[in-house]
């Protein structure tokens, strides 16, 4: 988890790319809107990796039978970077929105979800000084926020 500078933009094509297979084989198409002017920031690769990883794993995992759309969205705004990840998928009820980022927290079958993927996604995006959070509305879909500081050196 060393700590580098990293264009956020060109992390979050990775992932797309990375992803390509998966979702293709789930009917899911991925399109994203990159604010071209985004700051470098100081972070883990493999940990900003996991974060966007987890995230679209799960859509991608909840749109499985139905397909459907991912939309990637970043903007530098007020001073901070802000990453929109917008699914079309089931939505999720609000009932389990309170135990979203808890660990263990799954809905999937035994073998299949550990429910530690958003757990992860917490500590990491935390540990940055940033937040994250969830919006959704069960059927029409799931939007994860992620808003992250600039470093000193971007501020
Ligand atoms: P896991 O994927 O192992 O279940 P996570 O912590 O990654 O654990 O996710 C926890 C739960 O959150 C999932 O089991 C699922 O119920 C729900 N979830 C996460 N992302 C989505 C999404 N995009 N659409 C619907 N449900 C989701
Ligand atoms: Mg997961």
């Amino acid at each position: 988890s060393r700590v580098q500078t990293l264009e956020i933009n060109e992390l979050i094509t990775e992932v797309v790319d990375l992803l390509s297979q998966k979702s293709r084989y789930a009917n899911v198409e991925v399109t994203v809107d990159l604010d071209p002017d985004l700051p470098p920031i100081q972070a883990s690769a493999t940990e900003m990796q996991q974060v966007l990883m987890n995230i679209l794993h799960n859509a991608v995992d909840a749109m499985e039978k139905s397909g459907g759309a991912i939309h990637i969205h970043s903007r530098l705004e007020e001073g901070r970077i802000r990453i929109a990840i917008a699914d079309t998928g089931p939505g999720i009820p609000a009932s389990n929105l309170g135990r979203l980022f808890d660990p263990f927290f799954t809905t999937k079958p035994v073998g299949k979800g550990t429910g530690l993927g958003l757990s992860i996604c917490y500590g990491i995006i935390h540990k940055m000084g940033g937040r994250i959070d969830v919006e959704s509305q069960v059927g029409k879909g799931t939007t994860f926020h992620i808003e992250l500081p600039l470093s000193d050196s971007a501020a």
